[in-house]
């Protein structure tokens, strides 16, 4: 097996990927906050989590990857403050918290698949493990690293040796720092996060809450992904990802609160960031009201694909400024990628590769690997895919490298055979799947019907060595 080098925001060092286990690699990615559309910003950020997910694959690692969903108790500013973003999004479009978290978690996971992301193993809802939730608090309490007040349930920061240094920050450079403001009124310091928030106050007429040992009330955000990821990947698993901003005070809190609550460090071994989609030099966000949908890249006559494209063109510890323009260019550029593609199955000229030629393919398959393993250096692999597209190989090697290629890039690319990606209704496509899939567990008189359901709607089935290829008839 081939090293794997990834960044480490947390010692701020590239280092050789050695997981806990052998070959199973434990996956955290932070979900998405359900309370308004997902915009195009985000979606870089989970698009990037499926390439490092890809990767790992491709090196031959299995990955349990784990993924929360935040349906409550993500208040309005990541430290302390303002009413939970799930009340708030139900008042802006007059309906149930519930409700809204239900919808827009589907528009995510609907937006998510027109990029071609693979679902996360598990999907996981704040608002369904309450009770973990409860459990690690108490723990917390138990271990003198958490207060109860009559207004929430504080983790005590000082408490925690390592609160201030976490990925090389000083406690000074913290936003609560900077503010030195206690924004409660029984909170110690201003460093001290909310692990429970009463419905008191503020949050008085919250409408989702919950019993708890300390009254009535909603977990607070941080705690979420620290009780969600140890009870899927046990109390310190491999990598755990989020956006940038997290640095600063979502991810020291979930080390600072898994840690004081196991005794076990660290938490994670691998920290990945990853940087934000710009407009104008401006992070794209809700508050900044700049942002963009699927819908709307859709709506212009774009393909999702084409933004997975645009994504794949820098770095992930790059910004990437957004424009149309550039969406338009990585339109052309995928549209001339599936052109090349098409072009080489089709040319099917499979012969013996001279000593030279094979040499050159084993080189571009070095290549790409050596890239994708350079702490994801996806816009040079996606080079060496146009390289070898351009080259003289034999086109059938051209595309057999394609498909390999495509296993972590996600561009669709192995579905080209024969336009099946341009020309064929996704009922069709999807029928000549279930074929597929049956014919591979030997399943031939099943297999046999759905052949003849897709000639009644009008295309014709050949089976070739890559698959099954369907036409119009
Ligand atoms: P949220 O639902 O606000 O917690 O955001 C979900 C994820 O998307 C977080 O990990 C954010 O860091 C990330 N995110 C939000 N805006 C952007 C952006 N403009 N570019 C990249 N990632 C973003
Ligand atoms: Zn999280």
């Amino acid at each position: 097996m081939s090293d794997i080098f990834l960044y480490n925001s947390l010692t701020k060092k590239k280092e050789k990927f050695e997981p806990i286990n052998t070959l199973r690699v434990g996956m955290y990615t932070c979900g998405f906050t359900v309370y308004d559309y997902a915009h195009i910003g985000s979606c870089r950020k989970y698009v990037m989590d499926d390439l490092l997910k890809r990767v790992l694959v491709y090196n031959g690692y299995s990955v349990t990857h784990v993924q929360n969903v935040t349906d409550v108790g993500h208040l309005v500013s990541d430290a302390n403050e303002g009413e939970d973003k799930m009340e708030k999004g139900a008042r802006k479009y007059g309906k149930d918290p519930y409700e809204i978290a239900r919808f827009f978690e589907n528009y995510f996971y609907e937006s998510m698949d027109k990029l071609n992301i693979i679902r996360p193993d598990i999907i996981c809802r704040a608002t369904e493990h309450i009770t973990e939730q409860i459990q690690l608090i108490q723990k917390l309490i138990d271990k003198g690293f958490a207060y109860d007040t009559p207004e929430a349930v504080y983790f005590e920061a000082d408490k925690f040796d390592k609160y201030g240094e976490l990925f090389g920050q000083r406690l000074t450079d913290k936003k609560t720092a900077r503010d030195n403001v206690i924004k409660g009124k029984y909170q110690k310091s201003p460093y001290d996060f909310v692990l429970w928030v009463k419905r008191i106050g503020i949050h008085k007429d919250h409408i989702m809450h919950w019993d708890s040992p300390w009254g009535d009330g909603f977990p607070g955000w941080h705690i979420e992904c620290s009780a969600m990821s140890m009870k899927y990947l046990g109390e310190q698993f491999d990598i755990h990802t989020g956006g940038e901003d997290h640095l600063s005070v979502h991810h020291p809190n979930e080390i600072a609160q898994s840690e004081a609550a196991t005794g076990k460090s660290p938490f994670v071994k691998y920290w990945v960031h990853h940087a934000f989609l710009m407009v104008n030099g401006q992070k794209m966000s809700k508050s900044l009201g700049n942002l963009f949908t699927i819908d709307d890249v859709v709506n212009k006559g774009f393909e999702p694909l084409a933004l997975r494209y645009l994504y794949l063109t820098a770095h992930y510890r790059d910004p990437l400024n957004f424009t149309w323009g550039s969406l338009s260019s990585a339109q052309n550029a995928l549209s001339n990628l599936r052109s090349q593609v098409f072009a080489a199955y089709s040319q099917n000229q499979r012969t013996v590769l001279s000593f030279e030629k094979d040499a050159k393919r084993e080189d571009f398959a070095r290549r790409f690997r050596d890239a994708i393993n350079d702490d994801l250096a996806i816009p040079r692999a996606l080079a060496v895919l146009w390289t070898v597209l351009k080259s003289n190989i034999p086109s059938e090697d051209k595309y057999d490298l394609t498909c390999e290629f495509d296993q972590v890039l996600g561009l669709g690319l192995s579905e080209i055979r024969a336009g099946i990606r341009e020309e064929i209704p996704d009922e069709i496509l999807e029928l000549l799947k279930q074929r597929d899939k049956l014919r591979k567990s030997g399943n031939f008189s099943e297999a046999d019907k759905i052949r003849q359901e897709i000639e009644i709607k009008g295309y014709i089935v050949n089976d070739a060595k890559e698959g099954s290829l369907v036409r119009k008839k």
